[in-house]
């Protein structure tokens, strides 16, 4: 039996009124077709963490899609089915996003296959999920609203921070897991208790069975979602890392690249400048060497066309660029950098001489920061007529600008014409 709990307050409380009154609408509406519906998941962890999360998964006992469509026929909005996984997403009317599905089991022909699908009850949903605290469900069932459903002591785990699998094969059936489990680590600051370490250790290599997309996806919300360092220092302590790049860097190395990448990355977010999810790359790149093979052999990760050029750009930079920066002019990083993208420019940081990091960072705030004091239009009215050297002086005024922060139009224009 699980531990009763019952949670009603807590959701009356934390959950916005709208939220709240949706949920014991689906509750009463499920009834009417027989079903029993439950929250599950991210929302019931975070719930119970006080933290927000907007993702409403529900899991029924009956037809997700099903009920699915009675609820777009009772309250409007649309509905999106996916027959073969046997759920749906009902938008309701205020764009608000629900997932329903139905309550299912999964059984694996052989360990890292994609898992076979049957109906089944809550505690066998539940059971199929990764850890602790992410299989507790919320009964929104209306004799028996609120009453947290924790199987396999969730909510222990949840208040003394641990990570924990449902069962020992948890990690063979699904190794992505292992990867999930330091996200819940450095996203909540938790532990895996001793027991799923072991077996997190025992079964690394099994990531080898896994697809380099599916890595990729989880290793991308590792490094950009999380506290990569915490992420890095776990692959190395758990020996996947030999599983994930072929030649990869020794273990203080990384350690040093990643928590200084991400130090820069976070300093670079918090001044206000945009930086995208394909700078995840780059910490996979600071695993490596940076030899051309080692950079190749990372194209498998790559999940979009951008991380791809990222990619090829960090590569290029490490094998082109063999200038020296330390104590180098600003005009010289604009130079050789100016084409780059700020995501490839992060990517190539674990690269450079450490002597330059400095200015490199420097220059990178700079550039990205440069607001163009002169246009085509200002050449122009010196009397200029476009041509291929308009790139060129427009190239100078930027340069002159991060060499100095005041200088004014006038100044620049007045540079720029002892210059042809
Ligand atoms: P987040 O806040 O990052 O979205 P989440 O827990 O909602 O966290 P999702 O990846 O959206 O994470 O997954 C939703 C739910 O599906 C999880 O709570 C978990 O129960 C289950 N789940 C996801 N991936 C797996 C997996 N590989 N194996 C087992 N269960 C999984």
């Amino acid at each position: 039996h699980p531990t009763k709990r019952q949670v009603t307050q807590t959701m009356r409380k934390k959950f916005p009124s709208s939220i709240y009154q949706l949920l014991v609408s689906i509750g009463d509406q499920a009834a009417k077709l027989s079903m029993a519906p439950y929250l599950i998941g991210g929302m019931v962890r975070d719930l119970l963490l006080d933290k927000d999360n907007k993702d409403m998964d529900i899991v029924v006992e009956g037809n997700g899609i099903q009920l699915a469509l009675h609820l777009q026929a009772t309250y409007g909005g649309s509905v999106r089915q996916h027959e073969e996984f046997k759920t749906a997403t009902w938008k309701h009317p205020s764009g608000f996003l629900i997932d329903l599905t139905s309550a299912r089991t999964e059984y694996y022909d052989f360990p890292a296959a994609l898992p076979k699908v049957e109906m089944s009850t809550i505690k066998e949903d539940l059971f199929r999920r990764d850890f602790s605290i992410n299989a507790m469900a919320i009964s929104l069932n209306y004799e028996s609203f609120g009453e947290l459903l924790d199987y396999f002591h969730g909510y222990e785990d949840l208040i003394s921070g641990k990570i924990r699998v449902l069962y020992n094969l948890s990690f063979v059936e699904d190794p992505t897991r292992i990867l999930r489990s330091l996200r819940f680590e450095s996203r909540f600051d938790f532990r895996m208790d001793t027991q799923t370490e072991k077996l997190a250790h025992q079964s690394a290599n099994n990531i080898l069975s896994v697809s380099k997309q599916r890595l990729a996806n989880e290793l991308c919300r590792l490094f950009y979602e999380g506290n990569a360092s915490h992420g890095v220092n776990r692959l190395y302590e758990l020996e996947l890392h030999t599983y994930l790049v072929t030649n990869p860097i020794k273990h203080e190395i990384a350690a040093n690249r990643i928590r200084e990448l991400e130090d820069y990355h976070r300093d670079l977010h918090q001044k206000g400048l945009a930086i995208s999810r394909s700078v995840w790359i780059g910490y996979m790149a600071a695993l490596t060497y940076g030899d051309s093979k080692d950079i190749r052999e990372l194209e498998d990760y790559c999940l979009s066309k951008e991380d791809q050029t990222v990619l090829n750009k960090i590569e290029e930079l490490i094998h082109h660029l063999n200038q020296d920066l330390v104590n180098a002019p600003i005009a010289t990083f604009h130079e050789h950098f100016s084409t780059y993208s700020l995501e490839s420019l992060l990517g190539f940081l674990a690269f450079i001489h450490q002597d330059a990091k400095k200015s490199f960072i420097d220059y990178l705030i700079k550039r990205e920061r440069l607001q163009r004091k002169i246009t085509g239009n200002d050449l122009k009215e010196l009397g200029l007529t476009p041509s291929p050297l308009f790139k060129e002086l427009l190239y100078k005024a930027e340069v002159f600008q991060l060499q100095s922060s005041t200088i004014t139009k006038r100044e620049i224009l007045e540079k720029l014409t002892g210059q042809y």
